[in-house]
C-alpha cells in the first residue's frame, strides 16, 4: 500500500510521551506532502483515554489492545508490529529515539529486513524516498543518509521536530491483540521513578541555569543566588552533573529535562542543540554569554554580552533592589 506513515505512541504510566506528539507533528508535514495518510498505532491495555489525546493529531489512531501492552516490552510489542508492518507495508515508520525505541526498533528491523535509521533530527521524502539527517559520533556530527527502499523504520531524536495540533478528528479503531506462539521472552517488573532530590525543574515559571562557563563549582552560588531572588529553580547544562557540581535532576537538554518556564535564563551557556531543543518551549528566553557568537543568542529573546562574574551579581541586586521598591 506504501501510502502510510506509522507513528508509534509512547506511553508510560498512562502518560502519552512528548515524542509521540514531535513524530505526529513532523508524521502530518511528511503525508501532507505525499498524500499519504498518518495513522497513529497504541499498543496498550485499556488506553481509550490516550487514543483520544493522540486522535487530535492523526487521520487514524489504531489501539491494540492486549493486558500484556500495558507497559512497554520489546519483545511483545516487536511481535505486534512487526504483523501490522508486515501487512501494511507503511512507507515510513517512526519510532523515538528513547530507551524504548533503541530497545526496540533495530530488531524489529531485522525482523522485516527493512532499513533502519537512528537518532534522526531532520526527516523528509524525496520522491517518495527517504532522506534523513542523523546524529553520529555521540552528537559531534551530522550525517545525510538516504534509504535504498522504502518503508523504513525510522528512531526520531526528542525535541528534534515540532508538535503542531492538526484539528483534525481521528477515527479510532480498536482490536484486541493476541500473543500466539512462544511465551514472551522479557517481563515488565516494575517502574521506578529517578530520585529527584525534592526539585523539579520542569514545574518551575522561572528557571536560572548554569553552564560550563562558571568555571568552578565554587561560583555556583552566585548564580543560585540570582535564582533566589527571582524565585526560580536552579538547573544547569550537561557538563555541570558530568562534572558532578549538580545532580542529575537539574540537567536542562535531551538526555536532562525538558523545560516549558515562563522565563528561562542561561548563565554561560553556549547553546547546544542538545540543550536548547529542550527548552524551545519557554515564554521568553535571556542569555548571559562573554561570547557574541555563542548560538544560544540565536534561541534567546533578551541577550547579554558579557562576563557574568560582572553580569550575574548586578543582576542580583537590581532585582533585590526593585523588590524592596527601589
Ligand atoms: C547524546 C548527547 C546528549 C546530550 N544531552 C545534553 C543535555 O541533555 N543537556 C545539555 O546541556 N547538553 C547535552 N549534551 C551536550 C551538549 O552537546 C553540549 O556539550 C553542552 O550543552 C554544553 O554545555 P555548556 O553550554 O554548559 O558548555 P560550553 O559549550 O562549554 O559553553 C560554555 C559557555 O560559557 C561561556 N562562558 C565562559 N566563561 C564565561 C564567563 N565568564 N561569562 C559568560 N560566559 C562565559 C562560553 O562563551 C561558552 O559559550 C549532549 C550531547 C550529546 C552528544
Amino acid at each position: 500500500m506504501m501510502d502510510d506513515i506509522l507513528v508509534l505512541v509512547e506511553h508510560r504510566q498512562g502518560e502519552v510521551r512528548d515524542i509521540t506528539f514531535e513524530m505526529l507533528g513532523k508524521g502530518r508535514q511528511l503525508a501532507a506532502s505525499q498524500g499519504a495518510k498518518l495513522t497513529a498505532v497504541l499498543l496498550g491495555s485499556g488506553s481509550g483515554k490516550l487514543a483520544e489525546q493522540v486522535a487530535s493529531q492523526a487521520d487514524t489512531v489504531e489501539v491494540i489492545n492486549h493486558e500484556a501492552y500495558a507497559d512497554f516490552n520489546s519483545d511483545t510489542y516487536q511481535r505486534a508490529l512487526a504483523n501490522l508492518i508486515a501487512e501494511r507495508e507503511p512507507l515510513l515508520c517512526l519510532i523515538g529515539h528513547t530507551s524504548y525505541g533503541i530497545d526496540l526498533a533495530p530488531s524489529l528491523a531485522t525482523q522485516l529486513s527493512v532499513p533502519l535509521i537512528t537518532d534522526v533530527v531532520d526527516l523528509n521524502l524525496d520522491s517518495g524516498s527517504i532522506v534523513a539527517t542523523r546524529m553520529v559520533y555521540g552528537g559531534k556530527a551530522r550525517a545525510r543518509v538516504r534509504a535504498k527502499s522504502p518503508g523504513a523504520i525510522v528512531t526520531v531524536q526528542p525535541g528534534a521536530f515540532t508538535a503542531a495540533e492538526s484539528g483534525a478528528k481521528g477515527e479510532i479503531i480498536t482490536t484486541a491483540g493476541s500473543l500466539p506462539g512462544e511465551k514472551a521472552r522479557k517481563r515488565f517488573l516494575e517502574f521506578i521513578e529517578a530520585a529527584s532530590e525534592g526539585v523539579d525543574i520542569a514545574q518551575s515559571e522561572i528557571v536560572v541555569s548554569v553552564g560550563r562557563g562558571i568555571g568552578d563549582p565554587k561560583d555556583i552560588p552566585l548564580v543560585e543566588e540570582l535564582a533566589t531572588a527571582l524565585g526560580a529553580v536552579l538547573a544547569c547544562s550537561r557538563p555541570v552533573v558530568d562534572k558532578r557540581w549538580l545532580p542529575k535532576s537539574r540537567q536542562v537538554g535531551i538526555s536532562g529535562k525538558t523545560i516549558k518556564p515562563k522565563l528561562y535564563l542561561a548563565i554561560g551557556i553556549s547553546g547546544a542543540f542538545q540543550h536548547l531543543s529542550a527548552v524551545k518551549g519557554s515564554g521568553m528566553v535571556v542569555a548571559v554569554n562573554k561570547d557574541p557568537k555563542a548560538p544560544i543568542f540565536r534561541a534567546a529573546d533578551y541577550g547579554i554580552v558579557g562576563d557574568l562574574f560582572k553580569v550575574v551579581p548586578a543582576l542580583t541586586e537590581r532585582i533585590r533592589q526593585a523588590k524592596n521598591g527601589k
